[in-house]
């Protein structure tokens, strides 16, 4: 049996490795290749993500994983091999249940889709993207009854992002937290605004990338296993725990540019964290999208728009950019960076807004599969949800329903993460608080490692060996729950704009 043990093993690190192959051509992609290779990239990376999938899926896998029961059954749930079995049996179920033909349909149509997307975008024109549109959510739809039975449309598709979370809990969590967040706008918008003029002006980007860089080296950055690259939408990429690659993007003009590299050095760090003994398994990754994203919202805003934070680091921008901050104090700044303003763009929004930009798309998802909405009417049902819980106008469709990649490319069912990765990040930070009680005073002094090992010991270090519910549950010690969110955001809204600090009026958890 442990002979068979280590002939999956292997199989499956070499599906790894060509895996990792394809991101390391995906990465170049968006950092390095020069743009006349764009065509023949693509072919490149489709090449190697069928011989991935081929090999992923053959008979063999299959066998394997079967006659491996037994001594998947024998072993402890939580060793190594026994998750590696388990993991790589619930993946391969997945991977062969969708026919070869309807998978490169998905392709060509997420293909046309994007460039489609992009005429549209640039045009303000939401026809101009509609039939490539129609074509992926009937796709989907087909790809969604490759999973029948289901209690939902909409349950496969988030199980690609989320295993084994369910609509119905999606809908749970955001049912809270819609009022509340209207609730916090409302308030914020009787309130002055927040002066923050200062965060535009002139920010050379060199300047503003080392700054950044400095900021990430205090959090334990190394290049001997890291690379800071530049690009146009920011992202992170990992070959392994050893080779983990941060992109960020300035705009010369504004001050922005280091809160999405602290994003980004949150994803970075999950997969830095993965236990080395998991490394070329399908172990070596963070476990869900939502989980992700609770490590990139923990530095981006837990972290990084925190007082102790700028205590330390305030002194030291001003001194990189006297001219734009010499005469600005640090509460001054604080407030800037923490303000609430409803606006068009999801990837500017601000901690209170960004989710209900979030819960508007998962609405309109949801109504797409279940047959309530047309594509048709898109445009309009998102104008008058923008107007309903941001109380603003839509201008233009480049401005609305357009501004996001992910569904020209037949990507429904991503969106939620990004908010439950909003509420994950709380339960995780509340939990820590126990174990680090003086974690303020730590970051004034620019001690950031405390933090971040905690992280590994309790979440980074069993990649994906666990579920998305039983890592949350081993970290929180329960179960999703939007209260933490909205405690923290009412706290913070009280101190930055003076309003009086509502108690949350949810104590519940949700299940
Ligand atoms: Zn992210």
């Amino acid at each position: 049996m442990e002979q068979r043990f280590a002939d999956l093993k292997q199989r499956l690190a070499e599906i790894n490795d060509l895996s990792r192959a394809g991101s390391l051509l995906a990465w170049d992609q968006r950092v390095m290749m020069p743009p006349a290779a764009a065509a023949v990239r693509g072919e490149q990376l489709a090449t190697v993500t069928s011989i991935v999938h081929e090999r992923f899926t053959s008979p063999e896998v299959g066998r394997l994983l079967d006659e491996l029961r037994p001594y998947e059954e024998s072993l402890p749930y939580e060793s190594d091999e026994a998750s590696l079995i388990r993991v790589a049996r619930r993946d391969f179920e997945k991977a062969t249940r969708v026919p070869g033909e309807l998978r490169g349909e998905l392709a060509r149509a997420s293909a046309s889709g994007y460039a489609a997307w992009q005429e549209a975008r640039a045009r303000a024109d939401f026809e101009l993207l509609r039939p490539a549109l129609e074509r992926n959510v009937e796709l989907r739809h087909r790809y969604v009854e490759c999973f029948a039975p289901y209690d939902d449309p909409y349950d496969p598709l988030l199980d690609d992002y989320e295993p084994g979370m369910h609509a119905a809990e999606v809908t749970e969590v955001f049912d809270v937290l819609k009022p509340e967040l209207k609730a916090i706008v409302a308030d914020v918008a009787r309130r002055d605004p927040v002066e923050a003029g200062f965060l535009a002006g002139s920010f050379p980007v060199g300047e503003q990338r080392q700054f950044a860089l400095r900021v990430l080296e205090r959090f334990g950055f190394d290049p001997t296993s890291w690379r800071f690259d530049d690009t146009v939408h920011p992202f992170a990429s990992s070959m392994a725990t050893t080779d983990i690659r941060l992109t960020s993007r300035y705009k010369p003009d504004r001050f922005d540019g280091l809160f999405a590299a602290m994003h980004e050095w949150g994803h970075g760090i999950y997969e830095h964290g993965v236990d080395p003994a998991l490394e070329r398994t399908p172990l070596a990754r963070g476990v869900s999208m939502a989980l992700h994203e609770s490590q990139s919202r923990l530095w981006e805003n837990l972290v990084g728009r925190s007082r102790p934070f700028w205590r330390f680091f305030y002194p030291q921008l001003q001194e990189a950019f006297p001219e734009q901050f010499g005469s600005v104090d640090e509460e001054a700044f604080y407030r800037a960076v923490n303000r609430v303003e409803p606006s068009f763009i999801r990837v500017e929004a601000d901690q209170v807004t960004y989710s209900l930009h979030i819960i508007l798309r998962y609405e309109l998802e949801r109504e797409l599969f279940s047959g309530a909405l047309d594509v048709r009417n898109l445009p309009d049902a998102w104008n008058a949800r923008m107007a309903d819980y941001l109380g603003i106008t839509v201008a233009d469709d480049a401005q609305g329903v357009l501004q996001d990649v992910h569904w020209s490319g037949g990507g429904f069912g991503y969106f939620p993460t990004y908010a439950l990765g909003n509420v994950v990040s709380l339960q995780v930070w509340e939990r820590m608080l126990q174990d680090i009680a003086d974690v303020d005073e730590q970051f004034a002094r620019g001690e950031f490692r405390p933090l971040a090992d905690w992280l590994r010991e309790h979440l980074y270090r069993f990649g994906r060996k666990f579920t998305p519910k039983e890592a949350l549950e081993r970290v929180t010690g329960t179960a999703l729950d939007p209260a933490p969110y909205i405690r923290y955001l009412r706290r913070k809204v009280a101190e930055i704009y003076g309003a009086d600090e509502t108690p949350a009026t949810v104590t519940a958890g949700v299940s």
